[in-house]
């Protein structure tokens, strides 16, 4: 049974910098129509600033202490709103992972179930308030059903992945509730969450990477 071990997690960090490099203008440009225009920069800083680190990691090191670097390099470089919320979620899922050398599905959907439950519990934002959240729990609640269904780790994480970009798109018609869009009222309609967005691109970016 194929598993996610420490050069996965490595990929899936070094793919969702080059993804948010990539992404940084058209992350800005949703930022700048419903907040302040600057959640590509934020995110693409806080990943370039991991890249060199993961450089000096030891061979023998962990899932969990790549997503625990990522943790530490996001709350120190992103700051905003990002920056604790996912610094946040790299923890809790550095905790849920533990010391284990590698992830089965099972390790995996506790992964994101914890970093999604980290980012509710810093955020208190709940699903339909139009924040990453909507694109969070239904990549949770996708991941988790293909696991009960028998899927493997690749399949759970392009179900993430796939479950994710829906929930970015269906929370487009919806008022924001928490965060800096939730000042605009309804002029947030029609607009895309860009912490969504960046939640679709990382969810996306481990799928891509779940085979090499
Ligand atoms: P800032 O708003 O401080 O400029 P960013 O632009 O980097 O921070 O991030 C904005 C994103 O953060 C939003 O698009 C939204 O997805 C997310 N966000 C904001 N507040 C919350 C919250 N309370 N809970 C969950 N996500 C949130
Ligand atoms: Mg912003
Ligand atoms: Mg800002």
């Amino acid at each position: 049974v194929p598993t996610l071990d420490t050069a996965w997690t490595v990929r899936w960090i070094r793919r969702s910098a080059e993804v948010l490099a990539t992404n940084r203008a058209a992350l800005n440009t949703l930022d700048r129509d419903i907040g302040d225009g600057d959640h590509g920069e934020n995110m693409d800083r806080g990943f370039q600033a991991v890249l060199p680190k993961l450089e000096g990691l030891a061979d023998e090191t962990t899932p969990g202490a790549v997503l625990k670097l990522v943790a530490t390099t996001l709350i120190s470089t992103v700051g905003g709103a990002a920056g604790p919320l996912y610094g946040t979620a790299f923890l809790k899922a550095a905790g849920a992972v533990g010391s284990a050398e590698s992830l089965d599905a099972a390790a995996l959907v506790a992964l994101m179930t914890a970093a999604r439950d980290g980012i509710v519990l810093r955020g208190k934002a709940e699903e339909g308030d139009k924040t990453m959240i909507d694109a969070w729990s239904p990549a949770v609640n996708a991941a988790a059903s293909a696991q009960a269904a028998g899927s493997g780790v690749a399949a759970v994480l392009h179900a993430a992945a796939d479950a994710a970009e829906q929930g970015a798109q269906a929370a487009e018609p919806l008022v924001a509730r928490k965060g800096r869009a939730s000042y605009l009222g309804e002029r947030a309609i029609g607009h895309r969450d860009p912490g969504s967005q960046s939640t679709a691109l990382l969810l996306r970016a481990g799928a891509d990477v779940a085979l090499v």
